[in-house]
């Protein structure tokens, strides 16, 4: 097949290994089929209607929310995510509405302070199970977005949830029933899933250079020591040698995305041809992703990766807040588990709900929905308010 735009892939046209509404495993609790949508699409707007989806625009991807106006937050992020995953989606001849859910579905568990409040949360929880933003993230669409009148949770579809949940540690996979199977006997999740893990990868490692610039936090010399800026770079500033710096950037950036998605398409396509899978299921059975990258893409990439690990999430600055992030999370934490008179009242009826169940390690679970739930600049005010004499509600 050549490349060239790709039409909706929609009913009888998808590929028979894509995933199928009308061969949905089906919600946990039985509904009526939507009217006038499929059943992923119906997932997708339940996500995008959720409070866990609108805090995402005041949680921080790398740099905290209040640094500035263009840095990307979790919710840009995520927009960015869903929009590479469908270009994949569509030409490949995969459910397009599936990827979405899941794209828009993925960060939703998300600590505020990005990496840095999750470690904090997960050292909180050390003697309690841990803190997993994947699992996180599953926890609020099945339990705490709590707004429908005849379920608790969004009741997505089983392959929405399957996409969401990326990691799992077995421990956790055993309580899950047939949704955390993958993680104890092997296997994969549909292809859905596996394309929209990569577009995660392919915007982060995009997004983070252009945000890591912007900050002055990078420079375009050692970021032309990696292969993948290097190569082009090296052709924008042959095409367009007057073109302004920021222009550069941005040029270099959207081909940076292009290459990746285009050695994507192009290395699946052949994958799934070789393998042919019958349906979803027989490539749930498969030892191997069939999603992938090609070996030498692979390769530039873990390569910018490494770069962006080295000069910018460790960066002094970045170091800072997180440390400072770390600092609030723990604190929260701390004043809350010790006296969760502390909480709000929907939050403490949570809280207490949850040691009924489950005794201090259920206090501590619920402690942390609350935490894990709040915005950068919430967590912030919260710790006023908790901390500061001076502040009074
Ligand atoms: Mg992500």
């Amino acid at each position: 097949m050549t490349a060239g735009p790709v039409s909706p892939v929609t009913g009888d046209q998808l590929a028979p290994w894509a995933a199928r509404d009308d061969r949905s495993r089906g919600r946990r609790h039985p509904e009526p089929a939507p009217h006038y949508r499929g059943q992923f699409q119906r997932d997708r707007d339940r996500i995008i209607h959720s409070a866990a989806f609108r805090r995402l625009e005041y949680k921080t991807q790398v740099f905290v929310n209040h640094e500035g106006d263009l840095f990307r937050t979790r919710l840009t992020h995520s927009i960015e995510v869903a929009q590479i995953a469908r270009s994949i989606a569509r030409a490949l001849r995969l459910n397009e509405d599936l990827t979405e859910a899941i794209a828009l579905a993925h960060d939703l568990g998300h600590t505020p302070f990005g990496h840095a409040g999750q470690d904090a949360l997960n050292q909180c929880l050390r003697d309690h199970g841990g803190f997993e933003h994947n699992f996180q993230s599953l926890r609020v669409v099945d339990r705490l977005e709590h707004r429908y009148a005849a379920f608790r949770g969004l009741n997505l579809t089983f392959e929405t949830r399957e996409g969401i949940l990326k990691h799992c540690s077995p421990a956790r996979a055993r309580g899950l029933g047939e949704l955390g199977r993958r993680f104890l006997d092997g296997g994969q999740p549909g292809l859905e899933s596996q394309l929209t893990n990569l577009a995660d990868e392919i915007a982060y490692n995009s997004h983070d250079v252009d945000d890591g610039l912007r900050a002055g936090l990078l420079d375009i010399d050692g970021l032309c020591s990696t292969r993948l800026f290097g190569s082009q770079y090296e052709t924008v500033r042959r095409l367009h040698p007057d073109l302004a710096p920021r222009r550069t950037v941005h040029e270099v950036v959207r081909r940076i995305i292009d290459r990746q998605v285009v050695d994507l398409i192009e290395t699946s396509r052949q994958r799934i041809e070789a393998v042919r899978p019958e349906d979803i299921e027989a490539v749930r059975r498969l030892p191997e992703p069939l999603i992938a990258f090609s070996t030498d893409m692979q390769d530039q990439n873990r390569e910018l990766k490494h770069f962006l690990h080295e000069h910018l999430y460790r960066h002094y600055r970045v170091h800072r807040m997180s440390v400072k992030a770390g600092r609030v999370i723990n604190a929260l934490f701390e004043a809350f588990v010790v006296d969760p008179r502390l909480l709000p009242d929907e939050a403490r009826d949570h809280a207490r709900e949850l040691e009924r169940e489950k005794g201090a390690t259920g206090l501590a679970r619920g402690v942390a929905d609350y935490i894990a739930g709040m915005t950068d600049r919430y967590a912030i005010a919260e710790y006023e308010r908790v901390y500061n004499p001076r502040e009074l509600t």
